[in-house]
């Protein structure tokens, strides 16, 4: 299997620090299934090129039991060892996985450059043929040329093989092409080699990230991805469009800014939190919805809380947490203290599991209303950790806003706002289905008759 990446941005040898490969040598490494060989049929200022061997070994693959469907012998003849399949993406994450996640410690200016790449697979197999082909990669930019052949060359009636040369041309980013091909090339081939579970849909959204949600045919991506694995697909294509959605809230959120600040109720909201946590012997903390990590700053400078865990369902206010949180210059003692997860409340996730306390701050607001019975049980049927403090605006303030329209909700993408009443009356039906004890408290400056701008519930398990 071979698989070559070159470029022509100046200087081309660029490209070898962003792989963090150097040119100068032919690099080797054992994997399960075989060897992947790195190196450079061409380096120089104006052009460079770096080639991907994967030299499969099919007994190999037998032996570590990851066995190809079929008959004896097609398990030792197939065509695994020269086509480009999910073995070039797990190549990919292993060899290249500094390049696919957008790190580069030498020169990180490099990770955000566009150059002109040209990707060239010389056996692609495509269940669908050529026009898959042209359904996944063009939607994405590229320029396209596609050499097919005929399965045999004496039986013109025998027709085309599903077998192809491909060249793909795109000027951008080196981490967007290999997330491209990470998730693309299994997708095309449709043969995975792996068992398919619950990872694989992080993985999925993961490297899908920033163009997944928005391809034409992110539908067919996820189900061949997830290798037809209905119940995943479904929810990856879900979270796909939560993300997207949640994009779209982040455009909109001046308004609620702007009404805020003058009284920085966000500060005391988040004081507040910290010290209900601080009352209690609260050391695992998760944060549901945690946004870009403002109270998981917080939380990292206190030293009672050993274990801190950030979930959010956009990618992209998590990648704007890491950086605000300095996660990868923390010192270690630090860094193993907190972790960030892409995942999503409307889905029970064992990884919400285990801790002391949960925090869900201005979330809820962002959900539609039936979809708050999912979430419901996502927290106090599956995860159920001991504390939880759930926060929301509290609407019959709004009026004290003069920023504010009447009648109007606080931020372009809150679905609902509750008064008082309805959010009490709502925290009630949770400690009614689940066993779960229930305190209020109001955050802000309080103003007769409307009360205070956040209302906060306070559930404690029942012994
Ligand atoms: N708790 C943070 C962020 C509040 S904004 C803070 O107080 O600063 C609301 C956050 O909820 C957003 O980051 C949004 O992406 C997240 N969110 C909305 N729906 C979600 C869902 N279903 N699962 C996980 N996070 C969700």
């Amino acid at each position: 299997m071979l698989l070559t990446i070159s470029t022509t941005h100046k200087p081309a040898t660029d490209l070898g620090y962003l792989m963090h490969k150097n040119p100068i040598r032919c690099q080797s490494s054992d994997l399960a299934f075989g060897t992947v060989h790195i190196f450079y049929p061409e380096a120089n200022e104006d052009k460079c090129s770096m080639a991907m061997v994967l030299d499969i070994d099919p007994v190999e693959i037998i032996r570590s039991r990851k066995r190809i469907s079929g008959t004896q012998l097609e398990q030792y003849i197939n065509d695994r060892p020269y086509v480009a399949s999910s073995f070039v993406s797990v190549a990919i994450a292993q060899v290249l996985g500094s390049a696919l996640k957008g790190q580069c410690k030498d020169r990180p200016e490099l990770i955000e450059l566009e150059m002109p790449l040209v990707v060239k697979i010389s056996v692609l197999p495509s269940r669908g043929g050529q026009e898959i082909l042209y359904r996944l990669f063009e939607p994405l930019g590229y320029e396209m040329s596609i050499e097919g052949y005929r399965l045999d060359e004496k039986y013109e009636e025998w027709g085309q093989s599903s077998y192809y040369t491909v060249e793909l041309k795109k000027t951008t980013t080196v981490k967007e092409l290999l997330s491209h091909l990470y998730v693309l090339i299994p997708v095309l081939d449709n043969h995975k080699h792996y068992y398919i579970g619950r990872d694989e849909v992080e993985k999925l959204l993961q490297r899908g990230q920033g163009w997944l949600a928005h391809h034409p045919e992110k539908e067919l991506i996820a189900k061949r991805y997830l290798k037809f694995r209905s119940s995943l697909a479904r929810e990856a294509l879900a979270r796909l469009v939560e993300e997207e959605i949640s994009e779209i809230d982040e455009e909109n959120a001046s308004t609620e800014e702007e009404a805020e600040r003058e009284i920085s109720l966000n500060e005391e909201r988040l004081k507040t939190v910290i010290s209900v946590l601080k009352e209690t012997d609260v050391k695992k903390v998760i944060d549901l919805g945690c946004g870009e990590g403002q109270l998981l700053k917080l939380l990292l400078k206190e030293k009672q809380f050993e274990q801190i865990l950030g979930m959010d369902v956009s990618i992209r206010s998590l990648e704007i947490a890491r950086q605000k949180l300095h996660l990868d210059n923390l010192p270690a003692t630090q860094r193993k203290r907190i972790e960030l997860i892409h995942g999503s409340l409307m889905y029970r996730d064992k990884r919400f599991e285990g801790f002391d306390a949960a925090t869900v701050i201005e979330v809820i607001e962002h959900m539609d209303p039936p979809r708050l019975v999912a979430f419901e049980r996502v927290v106090f049927e599956f995860a159920k950790p001991k504390t939880v403090i759930i926060t929301t605006p509290n609407k019959e303030y709004n009026v004290v806003w003069e920023t504010l329209e009447a009648d109007k909700l606080r931020h372009g993408d809150h679905r609902f706002e509750w008064t008082r009443e309805e959010f009490q009356n709502w925290c009630e039906t949770i400690t009614q289905k689940y066993d779960y004890q229930v305190r209020f408290m109001s955050i802000g400056p309080e103003q007769e008759r409307v009360g205070c701008p956040t209302q906060m519930g306070v559930f404690t398990a029942l012994e």
